[in-house]
């Protein structure tokens, strides 16, 4: 069983908490000014455990270690399949973890421990060996012969990467970032949000023992205005893969063209529509709307926070809803039957609420409903409620979204790129498409 006592999170007795410091250079150490910052269990306000705070000599020297290990170590240099074998040992590593990682996460998120450890976890071990499985698989072209010359294409790992991930999954950002950064041979340093650093150390201390060589995988916990920034505006990184609010993308990109016009890709907020019409099972579609915005208590940048219903089922899908969501259970995320954790302080990012906030708006056609869907700076994701073909294809193709979901939602697959139009930034993560962003392209060109 998964309880919390005054030192952290404890299954089966074990203390999870075992992790405090920067992960740098494969090894634990404290921070260059020795400070510390506490992080806080959402559901008591208790002080779970005092981390060490990375600061932007801390992020130098993590950076110093992954370009030592990107121009003179390894794993580069490895072929793909020996990569993929260390990923896999990884994730082995990590299925023998798994309540541990569960419980780490519910503590420092206030998420639904049976969640992380049915789903969160188990899905950091599907991507790895999902990034694994395609090392060895990155290949260039042999291009068109002229008369004169002869050309083919290299894919080489793009160089030191820099992670800056948000809170609200703190396993999923993991792995979304650091599974096919390294499949393709990068090295980095990955901040993890300051409210939710444990299970990311926990993880880099798991890669250690897989075999991943020292200086490939930095961990620096810390905060966004100052080991943040120390990374977008750092002279020595290629890259900086970014998940977080649209404010804070901005920024990023700002500090990227200010200092070295590093690489940027960026997975920002959303405001997602979810469009039901009149032939849609109303219970199902109810469902739907329900999951699509208490799903981790709304803090999901796929919400589907802006809910458009046919005028023929309005009545009865708004009912089912409100009955729908007074039976939603909340409560302790440690408890099975609950289906929705404490609520963390708010924030809200720009017209963003990030919280199980609804607005729900009748329409009348499907131009109406494409034209309210696309009204907004954002395009994330999208949902489609129907039995009709066409009108599914129809709007598919009309909404300036990454994702659509039809008759479904919040459906990820690792082989499905994920990532945002508009104002949701851009560059993908999930699918071939994320280990092609941590590649780049040389042309050789040689006379025949
Ligand atoms: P945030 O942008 O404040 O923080 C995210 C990360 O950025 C944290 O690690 C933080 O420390 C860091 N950061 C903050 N300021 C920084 C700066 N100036 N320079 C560098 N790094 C900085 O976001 P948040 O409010 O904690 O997270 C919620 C947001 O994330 C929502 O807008 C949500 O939609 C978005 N999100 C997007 C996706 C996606 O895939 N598109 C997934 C999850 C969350």
């Amino acid at each position: 069983t998964a309880t919390v006592n005054g030192e952290g999170a404890s299954v089966n007795n074990i203390p999870t908490v075992k992790f405090t410091q920067l992960f740098i250079n494969g090894h634990f150490v404290d921070s260059v000014l020795g400070k510390r910052f506490e992080t806080i269990d959402p559901r008591t306000g208790e002080v779970i455990a005092r981390i060490s705070e990375g600061t932007k000599e801390d992020i130098d020297i993590a950076v110093k270690a992954a370009r030592q290990a990107f121009d003179l170590g390894p794993w580069p240099r490895l072929s793909g399949s020996e990569r993929g074998k260390i990923l896999m040992k990884w994730a082995d590593l990590i299925d023998q973890h798994t309540e541990e990682l569960a419980a780490l996460d519910a503590i420092d998120a206030g998420k639904l421990y049976h969640m992380c450890k049915a789903v969160e976890v188990p899905g950091a071990t599907k991507s790895l060996r999902y990034y694994a499985g395609a090392a060895d698989k990155i290949h260039g072209e042999v291009l068109k012969m002229s008369r004169e010359f002869h050309a083919y294409t290299l894919l080489e790992p793009i160089g030191v990467v820099g992670h800056i991930i948000p809170w609200n999954f703190p396993t999923t950002m993991f792995f979304i970032k650091v599974s096919p950064s390294l499949a393709a041979g990068c090295t980095m340093v990955l901040k993890p949000a300051e409210q939710t650093p444990l299970s990311a150390l926990y993880y880099a201390h798991l890669a250690k023992l897989a075999g991943i060589p020292d200086g490939v995988l930095n961990v620096v916990p810390g905060f966004g205005a100052i080991a943040g920034a120390a990374i977008s505006s750092h002279m020595d990184i290629d890259k900086v893969s970014f998940t977080g609010s649209t404010k804070t993308g901005r920024e990023i990109m700002q500090a990227a063209a200010k200092s070295n016009l590093k690489q940027v890709s960026l997975e920002l907020g959303g405001k997602s529509p979810l469009i039901i019409f009149d032939d849609a099972d109303v219970d199902k579609a109810a469902e739907l709307a329900l999951l699509g915005i208490l799903f981790n208590k709304g803090e999901v940048c796929v919400a589907s926070s802006r809910v458009f219903v046919q005028e023929g089922i309005y009545d009865e899908f708004e009912k089912k809803l409100v009955e729908k969501a007074k039976a939603w259970v909340v409560g302790d995320p440690f408890d099975p039957k609950v289906q929705q954790g404490p609520q963390e302080d708010m924030l809200i990012a720009q017209d963003e609420i990030f919280g199980p906030v609804m607005a729900l708006k009748k329409f009348k056609t499907i131009e109406e409903a494409i034209k309210s869907a696309n009204n907004t700076k954002y395009g994330l994701a999208a949902g489609i409620v129907t039995k009709n073909l066409d009108i599914a294809n129809t709007v598919s193709r009309s909404i300036r979204a990454g994702t659509i979901w039809i008759n479904c939602y919040l459906a990820f697959e690792d082989d499905a790129p994920f990532g945002g139009y508009k104002m949701s930034g851009f560059g993908k993560d999930h699918g071939l498409d994320a280990l092609y962003k941590y590649l780049q392209v040389k042309s050789v060109i040689t006379p025949i």
